[in-house]
């Protein structure tokens, strides 16, 4: 459920016309509705109360600092992948102690940066790390907490791009070597493990893969007990699914994913995080656009919106599906008409959607897209010079530009001419 409906004829968010929207900052933009989030923030919380858990939000879904602070308000962890969202996660306000650091290529400038700012754990993927992650605690005097990521093999069944479990994929030790690395682990000096670490893919539709992921975990924190390691947490990652299509998707509820925890982990006494991005971002964004042209092709009609696939990739990267709908409520029973909706960039396949049924629209129409929350802005480009476009969140009846779409003169003096130009 998402707090974007039609109100009086017009698309909202929350207590916000979206044509209000338009009208201050252009199009296109996003816009993230915090009922939402917070809605999203609190299904994970409830599902996996009683047990002693943390939600750590996955930053890279949707990075802009004032989400992260309504989350971060909330008591929400965040999972960051980079020496930047560790940064960004400061920013909001969340303390060292809430953010976990994820990610096969951890450099030491970036270790040093979370060891001296304060981290809750770094999920470490392979052993080299774990070597680096000791010599730049021990330089610094300190003492790293970390868990080891373990790869499960077991088939997500999901995207081949944003599958990570599979033994073929780049991530985590094999969990048949999980004895060897957490005996190296413990013998290194400035570690401390305090437990174990999986993430087997993003947009889940089926909760299978992870009872077998989970039950492989439950597994080796006996193993690892019983070869005297302390596993006092159990960081079960992200990948839960989102409804993209209104209509025929049904993917598990957080309410049957904690449930599954529960069962699977729940009596080992460990602490539980979890790192969802997607479903807590994911349908709490929309992307609004203008139509700028309906152009007649021979056999096709085109709709060529002033958002493009440097905007919004899913479509072009992941042949993602996005519902479009009109800012305008259509009336009941209203023709429709089939269109290739496509932005301006030079290429074919910045194509959103092919042949898909939409009301009439006119120029100057404003359509949004459903479900743009997650994996939208963060993968923004400037390609084609095409300027980031802003981000803006409603709170209720009140709506704020949390970013800003940069001028051209920013944008263009960020290049430099050398002296010999
Ligand atoms: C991407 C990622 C997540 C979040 O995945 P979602 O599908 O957005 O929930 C969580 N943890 C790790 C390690 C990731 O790489």
């Amino acid at each position: 459920m998402d707090h974007f409906l039609y109100k009086n004829g017009t698309l909202h968010a929350e207590d916000v016309a979206i044509p209000d929207i338009a009208a201050s900052v252009g199009t296109p933009f996003y816009v993230y509705s915090t009922a939402t989030l917070t809605r999203h923030y609190r299904l994970f919380t409830e599902a996996l109360s009683p047990l002693p858990h943390l939600v750590c939000f996955a930053i890279k879904s949707l990075s802009n600092v004032a989400v992260l602070k309504t989350l971060g308000n909330l008591g929400a962890g965040m999972d960051v992948v980079s020496g930047g969202e560790y940064l960004r996660a400061k920013a909001a306000g969340v303390p060292g102690d809430r953010i976990v650091f994820s990610g096969v290529g951890k450099t030491r400038a970036e270790m040093q940066l979370a060891l001296t700012g304060g981290i809750r754990q770094f999920n470490v993927e392979s052993e080299p790390e774990m070597r680096a992650l000791s010599e730049v605690a021990t330089s610094l005097g300190v003492t790293a907490p970390v868990t080891v990521r373990v790869n499960p093999d077991v088939d997500a069944r999901t995207h081949e791009k944003i599958a990570t479990g599979k033994k073929e994929n780049k991530f985590g030790i094999p969990i048949a070597r999980a004895s060897e690395v957490y005996a190296e682990a413990a013998r290194l000096p400035g570690l401390r493990v305090v437990g174990i670490d999986v993430h087997i893919g993003s947009q889940l539709t089926e909760l299978e893969p992870f009872e077998q992921a989970y039950l492989k975990v439950a597994d080796l924190t006996r193993r690892l007990r019983s070869e005297g390691h302390t596993i006092t947490r159990l960081d079960l990652g992200g990948g839960l699914g989102i409804p993209y299509t209104r209509s025929n998707e049904a993917p598990p509820l957080p309410t049957d994913y904690g449930a599954l925890i529960k069962r699977t982990v729940g009596d080992l006494g460990c602490e539980i995080e979890i790192e969802p991005g997607r479903l807590i971002s994911g349908n709490a964004g929309l992307l609004v656009a203008s139509v700028i042209y309906v152009k007649n092709g021979e056999g096709r009609d085109f709709l060529i919106l002033d958002a493009a696939m440097n905007d919004l990739v899913r479509p072009s990267m992941y042949g993602a599906h996005h519902d479009i709908v009109p800012v305008a409520e259509p009336a009941v029973a209203s023709p429709t008409q089939e269109f290739d909706v496509v932005g301006p960039v030079c290429e074919t396949g910045d194509t959103f959607a092919r042949g898909r049924d939409l009301p009439l629209v006119a120029e100057g129409d404003l359509l949004a897209f459903r479900s743009a929350g997650a994996y939208g802005a963060v993968m923004a480009s400037e390609y084609n010079t095409r300027p980031l476009i802003p981000e803006v969140l409603v709170h209720g009846d009140h709506f704020a530009v949390i970013r800003a779409r940069p001028t051209f003169d920013e944008i263009l003096n960020r290049d430099t001419i050398p002296p010999w130009l």
